[in-house]
């Protein structure tokens, strides 16, 4: 992997950054000063940052440790610029297996939360919302809502997130394994459609382009599926 550069390893896991996420920190420390910020104030953006990377790093050891509890190995987890890979050497079997890999992920951010709610409590930092959204805002408090929006995006019902996965496995208890993968990801493109109509309506056009990424993935699941059948 030579795209990527190793930054840690951990009980055996070796953790890689791709060099598209370097990059981007450097082009967002660039923007910032561009803005007019400050160098201490562009290198606390980028500060943040790292910490959103090491949450993520967190969820997908989440999914590294709860796979080696059934016999799984992972191969190695890389990070890139739109969020983590842990990429375990075989896929769950069993249903319930691949519901408690899956939810591990988000599981790790709702407790991390949950422990930034519970220390900006402790020193009287408003954890508000608009707080977070604040110039100069509390970073605990931010922090703490970034890790929430990374358990409502993890958990959206569609491939290739988390929630796509728990959705397969809840269905494959059902229904035999290939059906299940059919209906999830025709539940996620649904999802992805409608989210796309909404953002040409609103003018977010991110939103179509990432269920342009979702319709894809789907797509690729079943596909990978019905190969392995
Ligand atoms: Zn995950």
């Amino acid at each position: 992997m030579k795209s990527s550069i190793k930054f840690g390893s951990v009980r055996g896991i070796d953790m890689f950054v791709h060099w598209t996420f370097l990059v981007m920190l450097v082009g967002i420390f660039i923007f910032y000063v561009y803005q007019g910020l400050t160098v201490t104030a562009a290198l606390m953006g980028v500060g943040l940052i790292l910490a959103v990377f090491g949450c993520v790093v967190l969820h997908e050891l989440g999914h590294a440790f709860m796979a080696r509890e059934f016999g799984i190995p992972t191969l190695d987890i890389t990070m890139y610029p739109i969020g983590g890979v842990a990429r375990l050497q075989r896929m769950p079997r069993e249903p319930k297996q691949e519901f408690l890999i899956a939810i591990a992920g988000p599981a790790v951010n709702l407790a991390i939360a949950a422990i930034l709610f519970l220390i900006t409590s402790l020193f009287d930092t408003s954890t508000a919302l608009s707080a977070a959204m604040t110039p100069g805002g509390n970073i605990l408090t931010m922090l703490m809502w970034v890790n929430l929006a990374l358990v409502v995006f993890n958990m959206l019902p569609a491939f290739p997130m988390d929630g796509g996965r728990v959705l397969r496995a809840g269905l494959a208890t059902r229904m035999d394994y290939r059906t299940a993968t059919s209906v999830a990801s025709l539940i996620g493109q649904g999802m992805a459609f409608l989210f796309a109509i909404y953002g040409i309506m609103t003018g977010l056009w991110t939103l179509p382009l990432v269920a342009v990424f979702v319709f894809m993935a789907a797509r690729q699941e079943v596909k990978h599926v019905m190969e392995r059948a």
